[in-house]
């Protein structure tokens, strides 16, 4: 169950781990035998083997005391339980997608814990059950071994306009479909999980609130990523089978990608000991706000991704000799400013966390929602003007193989050359860099799943509305006008 490699220490310990799973993952059409190999899922990979290189480089950032001065967890595997704390998670994921360029898929699985901590708890307290101890057991033995947790979150969801109980078809959303003394069966399937075939474990969560009649979708559990039934379908992304040709200049980050995957349960069994939630239908509205709660403040990933795309945008106009103009000027600044609000809206959040029952913290909601709602606008202005600058070069250069030919590549580097001194080359890296940030395989994570993870804009615009505490402000309003007036709205 629990894997053959033993304790993770390194990036390269963690691509072994990977291996001989015998995953049943689908690429194109093609059963992949082993998909940590494959060059278009090796740069997702090697951005989660980040997560564990960054706990070396930084230990402070990247891991957490929690004994003695040697003994130290990965921080993606550490239940948050201070306000600094916090803040130290959101630091990590802001330096993080700024050494990647990308997604580095490991969020997920912590946002999930932290949730399921809290919320098993407080089920335990209602309902006098033991999921918070099952919990708590598997999550010692991850962190000793330092392996990697997918979440699971969103369903199918089939017809949008009906619960889970009244889908045509009950497999719309992950459903237990049987139970006996040993464990749980799981049908159904999570649509664009992040990182999941990279993963050791997921963690299967409900997507939406439920009611008593939905009780059999009302399930959290771990599984193993190898377990039996399982089925990966990978997501493919623009431009991705550029690793397939020769050389890394097409690809624009050759090394670092993220990975989103369709998997399916075909009545996986999940032992008692995995399961953290079973029937009470009334949590999942608590799992999923405080999931998302966490999940948006973790969007701060962006701003780190952001700072990769600004440095593009400035090292071009320099490449391109506009770097004294006062609009470019105007236009870098411009991205600095919305890519820090970005990054404010999470730190704030994160300052303003909260303890709850089971002694994690929570961060601040309404600014993550803020936060999340920000990185659904702002990420698409930063790459508009990113584009701006650099020119239609971005969607017009020649391909490597082109700059390679004996007879037409000196030409082309010749008319490709920018400003005197820059090698045409490196300002051909730099544009495509660009590209794959707006156009190519990183504006997956850098723009639609800005826009859509952790819930599309509405999603966030309803929890705004509903944090915005319109009384407190009216009564501001009115106590400064001198209005007598009861306030109507009551
Ligand atoms: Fe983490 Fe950002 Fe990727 Fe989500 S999109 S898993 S928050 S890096
Ligand atoms: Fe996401």
């Amino acid at each position: 169950m629990w894997g053959h490699f033993d304790t993770i220490s390194t990036p390269a310990e963690y691509v072994e781990s990977l291996k001989g799973r015998g995953l049943r993952v689908y690429l194109m059409g093609e059963l992949i035998p082993e998909p940590s190999d494959h060059p278009m899922i090796r740069p997702s990979v090697n951005a989660v083997a980040e997560t564990y290189q960054l706990a070396i480089d930084d230990v402070e950032l990247g891991s957490v005391q929690v004994g003695t001065a040697d003994q130290r967890i990965n921080r993606f595997l550490h239940v948050v339980g201070s306000q600094s704390d916090l803040v130290d998670k959101a630091r990590m994921q802001h330096e993080l997608g700024r050494r990647t360029g990308s997604c580095f898929q490991r969020c997920v699985g912590m946002d999930a814990l932290n949730t399921i901590h809290s919320v098993s708890y407080e089920v335990d307290q209602k309902h006098g059950t033991d999921y918070h101890s099952r919990f708590r057991t598997f999550l010692t033995e991850v962190q000793r071994r330092n392996h990697v947790i997918g979440g699971a979150m969103t369903d199918a969801k089939g017809d949008r306009s009906k619960p889970p109980h009244l889908q045509a078809d009950p497999d719309m959303y992950l459903r237990v479909t049987r139970s006996d003394k040993d464990g749980v069966y799981l049908r159904g399937a999570k649509l664009h999980q992040t990182g999941s075939i990279n993963s050791h474990w997921l963690i299967a969560m409900p997507t939406m609130r439920l009611r008593e009649k939905d009780a059999d979708y009302a399930i959290v559990a771990a599984i193993p990523v190898h377990a039996d039934g399982i089925t990966f379908i990978y997501g493919r992304q623009a431009n991705d089978t550029r690793c397939n040709e020769l050389g890394d200049i097409d690809q624009g980050n050759a090394q670092f990608s993220g990975q989103e995957s369709t998997i399916i349960f075909e009545d996986v069994f999940v032992p008692w000991c995995h399961v953290f939630l079973h029937g009470e239908y009334e949590f999942a509205a608590d799992i999923v706000e405080r999931f998302t709660a966490y999940h948006r403040c973790s969007y701060i990933c962006k701003s780190g991704v952001g700072d990769v795309l600004i440095g593009a945008a400035a090292e071009i106009a320099d490449m391109n000799g506009v770097a004294a103009a006062h609009h470019i000027k105007d236009k870098l600044v411009e991205m600095v400013h919305l890519n820090e609000t970005i990054r404010s809206c999470a730190m704030a959040s994160a300052y303003q966390g909260r303890p709850l029952a089971s002694g994690a913290f929570l961060n601040d909601e309404q600014s993550a929602n803020v936060c999340k709602h920000n990185v659904t606008r702002f990420p698409y202005e930063i790459a508009r003007l990113a584009q701006d600058i650099a020119g239609g070069l971005i969607v017009t250069l020649p391909s490597e193989a082109d700059l390679a030919h004996e007879e037409i590549g000196p030409l082309a580097r010749k008319y490709l050359t920018g400003a005197s001194g820059i090698d045409a080359e490196h300002r051909i890296r730099i544009l495509r860099l660009i590209e794959n940030l707006t156009i190519g395989r990183n504006a997956v994570g850098y723009l639609t799943e800005s826009m859509h993870g952790a819930g599309s804009p509405q999603a966030q615009r309803i929890q705004i509305a509903r944090g915005a505490d319109y009384d407190r402000k009216r009564e501001s309003a009115r106590s400064i006008a001198g209005c007598e007036q009861p306030n109507l709205s009551k």
